[in-house]
């Protein structure tokens, strides 16, 4: 049976709430109306913005460190569906290789880091590959 974890740092956020510009008052995305772009605050009439990180915005400091927490104690790194070629989230592998993680990335396509950092390449569509992988460990 598979064992559930839920650890998980969403690394550039999330579109599951929006923020607030003015009064910083988060909202489900299930309660903000997008009939009116953009979507504006019911407190304040403040312009809301998803919580997920736009171009040319920083990783919250706060998720950075969790992140690096995480890869230092981390032994298998899955990579699956990235073309990895936006940082900092692309220097993530980098990370756990040199803290002697295996690699393992799932993408249609080889990646730049493929023929040197990878460990296991499975060319495959993410969902799909994550599946029979599921599949399998339910098997053990
Ligand atoms: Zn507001």
């Amino acid at each position: 049976m598979l064992r559930v974890v839920q650890n998980v740092v969403e690394f550039h956020g999330t579109f599951a709430s929006y923020s607030c510009l003015d009064c910083y008052k988060i909202f489900r995305s299930s309660d903000v109306k997008l009939d009116i772009i953009p979507p504006l605050c019911g407190e304040c009439g403040g312009v809301l913005k998803p919580n997920c990180i736009f171009f040319g915005e920083s990783i919250n400091p706060m998720v950075l460190q969790r992140t690096k927490e995480m890869i230092a104690s981390c032994k298998v790194m899955l990579i699956a569906g990235s073309s990895l070629v936006v940082a900092p989230s692309s220097l993530i592998p980098f990370e756990a290789k040199s803290n002697d993680a295996k690699v393992i990335e799932i993408n249609t396509e080889p990646t730049g880091i493929t023929s040197s950092i990878t460990d296991i390449f499975i060319k495959e569509k993410a969902g799909a590959a994550i599946n029979k992988i599921i599949d399998i460990i339910n098997k053990i």
